[in-house]
């Protein structure tokens, strides 16, 4: 056991150092080389009712298949992204890419994509997502945007402006890990959102007795606001009965799929119909 912790640690310090090796400014000329040249990819996570476990939809999470260093999470890249000013184009082609391979999925199923601060905050969204459904031949109720607490902290009328005119699309709104931001929690009765997800960080201490009453009144607020709860980062059977019994209404972890390229879908039974 030790020594496996050991391995896991060296392997995590070398890839960080690995990454690290490369100067901040060779990363980023090679990240405005990979958006251009499709070295990005999509992987999907499924989103499961927590009633009946029924495939509800996908969250898109974006991977970089770097031709030298292999497959890179968001967490190492999208801060780069953000610092370059390169998050807006990188946030395009993950819109436009998800809701393209959406169509695939089939209807009912949605698709959910992440914003970052800068393209929440950019005038024309609304009319981007407007445009991009559009050109992706998707309906708008089967496209979900996550958005975290933080972004509503720097202009909350502005934010609240995007979010009604996003709304109107038919475009469903989540507040992403819920819990882990800042922002007071006034927000969430006056703004659009329909979907709470709460963190994981919350899921992965929910043991009998130990934070159960914290997520239990975080679903009892989602559901007072008419909002469907959906509990990240479930990884066990224990956490997945704790939830149900708790009420929560949409379940997304390990324990029930890892993000996946679309050419893996028929894991979940669909046919990717590329
Ligand atoms: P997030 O939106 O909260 O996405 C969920 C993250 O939790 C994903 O990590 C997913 O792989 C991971 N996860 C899912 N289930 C489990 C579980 O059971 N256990 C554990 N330990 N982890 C789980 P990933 O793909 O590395 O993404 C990290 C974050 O990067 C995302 O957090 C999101 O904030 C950001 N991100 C991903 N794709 C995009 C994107 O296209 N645009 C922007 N702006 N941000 C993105
Ligand atoms: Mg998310
Ligand atoms: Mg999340
Ligand atoms: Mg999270």
């Amino acid at each position: 056991q030790a020594r496996n912790l050991e391995l896991g640690n060296w392997c995590f310090f070398s890839r960080e150092l690995e990454l690290r090796m490369v100067s901040e400014r060779q990363m980023e000329l090679e990240l405005r080389h990979a958006i251009a040249n499709d070295e990005l990819r999509l992987y999907f996570q499924p989103r499961h009712r927590a009633r009946d476990l029924e495939l509800g939809g996908m969250e898109a999470l974006v991977r970089w298949q770097h031709p030298r260093l292999g497959l890179i999470g968001p967490g190492d890249f999208i801060q780069l992204a953000e610092r370059s000013g390169q998050i807006v184009a990188l946030g395009t082609w993950v819109l436009e890419e998800a809701c393209s391979q959406a169509r695939h999925f089939g209807a009912p199923l949605f698709v959910s994509v992440n914003l970052s601060a800068e393209q929440f905050r950019r005038p024309g969204l609304v009319a981007q997502v407007r445009s991009v459904l559009e050109e992706a031949g998707l309906p708008a109720g089967r496209l979900e945007l996550e958005i975290t607490e933080s972004m509503m902290l720097d202009d909350a009328q502005g934010a609240l402006e995007t979010l009604k005119g996003l709304s109107e699309l038919g475009v469903r709104l989540s507040m992403d890990d819920f819990g882990t931001g800042y922002s007071s929690l006034s927000y969430l009765g006056r703004y659009p959102f329909n979907t709470l997800k709460i963190d994981r960080s919350f899921v992965a201490q929910l043991k009998e007795g130990s934070n159960l009453a914290v997520v239990r009144a975080i679903i009892q607020l989602g559901h007072a606001l008419s909002m469907t709860v959906t509990a990240e980062g479930v990884e066990t059977a224990e956490q997945l009965e704790l939830l149900r019994s708790l009420g929560c209404d949409e379940l997304q972890g390990f324990y029930l799929g890892h993000p996946r390229p679309i050419e893996n879908l028929h894991e979940l039974g669909l046919r990717a119909s590329k």
